[in-house]
């Protein structure tokens, strides 16, 4: 089998029986069905990062996250499934291999896990860290939390492939952008991007810019791209990692309701922004919605 093969990642087709929404077509992108444990978009943002990998003969990839990290798990299910090897530097030095069922599930995988306080984790993005992880793991390729980097951008922008040619509003959860970002550069003016961020008080335009400024160059195209974004910063419950019961009833219900499953971190925040703004609108054309399902069940489910 082939490691990075999309096909179980299906268009699910959500009918919303009532009158109100007779314009609308929601489909959503189930990339949680790609992979138990490379799920989502971590498993878009790990493909072109372990292909480098085997372009560069090193030996693995060495990257970053906190106890809970999903893509702490996808890049040690990726590279078992690559068979290379995973270094994963975690956030906090009083954990150990055993301390959840996530680093646990790393560790099996064959990720070797080292413990850092959280001043020094807080310093990973600084130059002089990464030059000092790459002098101490040579043969690692570095990739930073979240998989966020070009690599991880330019795979999630081939989602596009897989979606219908006329696609006028797609939503998606967002954390450090790098997805959020690779649907804008591949999307068209027909499309509104709409982004989710699951941080509180998070400048999601301003996070986007700084991530886009290496693929689109100049401020005003990264302007004319932003400006088919619509960010919902109502829906993060709190902040990341933070829920409440009314988010568990919701994910609840729509599990019931349409044998979707969601997470608590992400997916189900980012379809709770999807619903509500769905009711406020009053649509007179046919309109395609497509909801990006990004994964995070292993760690997020409820
Ligand atoms: C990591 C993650 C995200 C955030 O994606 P970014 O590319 O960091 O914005 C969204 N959903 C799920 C399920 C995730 O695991």
């Amino acid at each position: 089998m082939e490691l990075f093969e999309s096909s179980k990642s299906i268009l699910q087709e959500i009918k919303l029986d009532s009158s109100k929404f007779k314009n609308i077509r929601l489909l959503v992108k189930r990339d949680d069905l790609i992979h138990p444990e490379v799920s989502g978009n971590k498993w878009r943002k790990l493909k072109y990062n372990i292909e480098l990998v085997q372009f560069q003969k090193k030996d693995g990839i060495l990257t970053f996250g906190g106890a809970y990290s999903n893509h702490l798990l996808a890049t040690a299910a990726a590279c078992q499934l690559a068979g290379m090897k995973s270094i994963g530097i975690v956030r906090g030095e009083e954990l150990t291999a055993t301390s959840n069922d996530n680093l646990k599930r790393c560790s099996e995988l064959g990720m070797e896990l080292l413990f850092v306080p959280r001043e020094s984790y807080d310093e990973r993005n600084e130059k002089s860290c990464q030059e000092g992880w790459k002098e101490a793991y040579p043969s690692f390729l570095l990739i930073p939390e979240g998989g966020s980097n070009y690599y991880g951008l330019v795979g999630c922008q081939e989602i596009w492939k897989e979606l219908p040619d006329q696609v006028d509003h797609l939503f998606v959860a967002q954390g450090t952008t790098t997805t959020s970002c690779g649907l804008l550069v591949g999307s068209n003016e027909n499309t509104t991007l709409h982004v989710v961020p699951v941080l509180k008080g998070f400048d999601s335009t301003a996070e986007m810019r700084k991530q886009l400024f290496p693929f689109l160059i100049d401020e005003e195209t990264i302007t004319e791209y932003i400006n088919r974004v619509e960010v919902h910063s109502e829906s993060h419950f709190g902040g990341y990692g933070k829920w409440n019961q009314e988010l568990i009833d919701f994910i609840q219900d729509r599990k019931a309701e349409f044998d979707l499953p969601l997470d608590k971190i992400y997916t189900g925040k980012a379809f709770y922004a999807l619903m509500n703004w769905l009711e406020q609108q009053d649509f007179q054309t046919p309109q395609t919605v497509i909801f990006l399902h990004t994964g995070g069940l292993q760690n997020g489910s409820v």
